[in-house]
Order: structure tokens, then C-alpha cells, then sequence
């Protein structure tokens, strides 16, 4: 797609620090790292989010980004590992280009979530366990 940055990556049009490449996949060393070895798993057909990977191309990058995982984590020596994978803008998907991040991590590194956590008021958790049940 024009005007894809991860796009013109697969390309060939811009260039970027390359790691593992399958039929379906490439990945490469994200340029602006939560930390070094922060990598980016790309399929290189575009789509925007997770739900419009096919079955080929969802195994391929997580195969991928567990091969990485092991490598990034010996690489480094970081005892810890995120797999994240953002969709929309809203969930902080700047690149609408589908992708995995592989994150090293260790003690003390300074990124945190901030996750925020709620509760279910009551039967609310099971009214919405019924609804995800029947849309499945
Ligand atoms: P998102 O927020 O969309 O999940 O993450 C997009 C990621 O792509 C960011 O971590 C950003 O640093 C990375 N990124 C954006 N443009 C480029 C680029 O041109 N080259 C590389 N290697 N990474 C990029
Ligand atoms: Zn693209």
C-alpha cells in the first residue's frame, strides 16, 4: 500500500535493520526501541489489524516472534519478554500496518503498562461472558 511505512520496508523502498524473513513475514529492529532489541514482526501482505491476518500468516508471525523471542532475549541477556500487538489508534496502533512487537525486558527498566484494572458489578461478568459466547 502507499504510503505504508512497513509497506515500503517490504518494499525494498526504505531500509531497515532485517531479522528473520518467511514466505508470509519480515521482521526488523523497531528504530525507536522501548529497548535495544525491541523488534517488529511485519506480515508483508498489508492489512491494518490482527483480525485480517489470514491462518498462514498468524502462524508465521508468531513462530517468528518466538524465534526472536530467544534470540533478542540471549542477545541481550534480559530475563523478560513482551509480546504486544496494538489495533486501532485507540489501543495505540500508530502504524496501520498490522505487527507484533518483541520487547525485551529486564528489572528496572522503566516501562510500565499503567494498567488499569475494574471490577464487574454484579451478573455483569457473566452477561457479557453469554454475549462473547454467542459471538463467537
Ligand atoms: P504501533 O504503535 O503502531 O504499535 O508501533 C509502530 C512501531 O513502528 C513503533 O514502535 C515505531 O517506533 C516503529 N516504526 C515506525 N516507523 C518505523 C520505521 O521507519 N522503521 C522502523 N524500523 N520502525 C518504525
Ligand atoms: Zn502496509
Amino acid at each position: 500500500m502507499q504510503d505504508c511505512v512497513f509497506c515500503k520496508i517490504v518494499g525494498g523502498q526504505i531500509p531497515a535493520a532485517a531479522l528473520v524473513e518467511t514466505d508470509e513475514v519480515i521482521s526488523f529492529l523497531d528504530i525507536a526501541p522501548v529497548n535495544p532489541g525491541h523488534c517488529l514482526v511485519v506480515p508483508k501482505r498489508h492489512v491494518q489489524s490482527l483480525l485480517d491476518l489470514n491462518e498462514n500468516e498468524l502462524v508465521s508471525c508468531i513462530l517468528t516472534a518466538q524465534k526472536l523471542a530467544r534470540s533478542v532475549m540471549k542477545a541481550t541477556g534480559c530475563p523478560g519478554l513482551n509480546l504486544l500487538q496494538n489495533n486501532d489508534r485507540c489501543a495505540g496502533q500508530l502504524v496501520p500496518h498490522a505487527h507484533f512487537h518483541v520487547i525485551p525486558r529486564s528489572p528496572g527498566d522503566g516501562f510500565s503498562f499503567g494498567w488499569r484494572q475494574g471490577r464487574y458489578a454484579e451478573g455483569e461478568m457473566d452477561r457479557l461472558r453469554q454475549k462473547i459466547l454467542q459471538a463467537l
